[in-house]
């Protein structure tokens, strides 16, 4: 792809031409573009609409932006989160116990960032090869002892893997399986580079938990796919590979570890699976309807929130933000909460601290600044770590300082 963005004509699984559209999210920069003022004028957005395919019922965004624009030059680091690392240890052990032992087999990460994931694999005993786009991140983590290529995955890199260091015992796909538009090339490559006793693990937000919480937010141009299992099924089994098994894992709100082998491979198929075939089934995963009932709670959630903003400015009360993840600025842009509801946002990134939130442009900086202009209200717009948030800002709220939680639906915690 040369353009900058491009319409998704065609299901990324199923190949039909017909996908309905049901939520428009409106024209948004990419969610991790925090920029400068000076590059206010040069900031580019781009079409953010949801839409589910007829035929198999995959949900997807109706465009794509080229990944050079969203990946290139990621400054996301995961390692830096405790709760990341562990998270990631048990991963590794997972993978390890269902193959039998990762001792001396090669270990491959797609989208590996810093070897947050390799690292646990390489205490297993695993031989490790990091594949991950964004160019510095890579040489960072290869200097720090995990070989990282900074390619993207598909085939042809696949086979050069394979004749170079042999075939992968485990393929690993966290959180970069939704992100890739292209998943035919992926799985063509995985089919190729997966030992006959590997496994293949895909990471992924689960599509069920996003309509149970009306996670609207986790939609950004970064990811294309929102994963189900009943569309991937005939998918997979088209490329020569079978999914055998899901666990359900806590990160980002609720996601899923999916678990595919060779369609021969030595797998059995689990009770699991049967189960959340049959989820799917009972919630209507795969119907336009469901979806469309979605979209229309999430512009009830924008009516509810921005007129509780709306009041607190006139009332003269001063709200600040804490968090900016980049589901936060889906909310933002959607919403049209710019620096007059929200005056600035606090967040613990020191990349982020100096800079502006894409489309909406508000300040972004040190948690200092609630020491020295306390807010009145603080919109939590990293949800899914509002726990370790208020305990952190305690001190303000015993002090009158009440919080904003926005989703599943806007309430205020006194
Ligand atoms: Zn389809």
């Amino acid at each position: 792809m040369d353009e900058k963005v491009i319409q998704n004509t065609h299901c990324r699984l199923c190949k039909s031409p017909k996908l309905t559209q049901f939520l428009d999210l409106g024209d948004q920069p990419p969610a991790n573009a925090f920029l400068a003022e000076k590059d206010f004028a040069r900031e580019e957005k781009f079409p953010l609409r949801v839409a589910i395919c007829e035929m198999c019922g995959f949900v997807q965004l109706a465009h794509v932006v080229h990944p050079d624009i969203l990946f290139r030059a990621y400054v996301y680091v995961s390692s830096t989160s405790p709760i990341f690392v562990r998270h990631f240890e048990g991963y590794a052990q997972d993978v390890a116990e269902t193959v039998g032992g990762m001792k001396d087999a090669l270990a491959v990460d797609i989208g590996s960032n810093d070897g947050i994931l390799l690292r646990p694999f390489q205490a297993l005993g695993a031989r490790v090869l990091g594949i991950d786009p964004a160019v510095a991140i890579a040489e960072k983590a290869t200097e720090e002892g995990v070989e990282t290529w900074p390619e993207y995955f598909g085939e042809e890199l696949a086979k050069r893997i394979l004749k170079e260091r042999g075939a992968a015992k485990s393929i690993t796909a966290n959180n970069v399986f939704a992100h890739i538009h292209d998943l035919d090339n992926i799985l063509k490559g995985v089919e190729a580079l997966l030992s006959d006793d590997g496994v293949f693990v895909i990471e992924a937000p689960d599509l069920i938990v996003l309509l149970r919480d009306k996670l609207f937010d986790t939609v950004y141009h970064e990811h294309v796919s929102y994963i189900s299992i009943r569309p991937l099924l005939p998918f997979f089994s088209s490329h020569g590979l079978r999914i055998f098994d899901v666990k359900d894992v806590e990160s980002h709100g609720g996601s899923l570890r999916i678990f595919a082998c060779h369609e021969k491979g030595r797998y059995a198929t689990t009770e699991r699976l049967a189960a959340r075939i049959k989820k799917e089934e009972d919630l209507r995963t795969q119907e336009p309807e469901t979806y469309q009932a979605f979209a229309k709670e999430v512009d009830g959630i924008k009516t509810e929130l921005t007129r509780m903003l709306c009041d607190l400015r006139k009332d003269g009360k001063r709200v600040a933000g804490y968090g900016a993840p980049a589901k936060g600025n889906t909310l933002l842009n959607y919403f049209g909460i710019g620096p007059e509801l929200v005056e600035y946002i606090v967040d613990d990134s020191p990349f982020k601290q100096g800079l502006f939130t894409p489309g909406t442009h508000i300040p972004v900086t040190s948690s200092s600044a609630l020491q020295e202009k306390t807010p009145d209200h603080l919109l939590i717009l990293a949800w899914n770590y509002a726990e370790p948030i208020m305990k952190k800002c305690e001190p303000y709220h015993a002090k009158g300082m009440q919080f904003i939680v926005p989703l599943p639906s806007p309430r205020i915690v006194e």
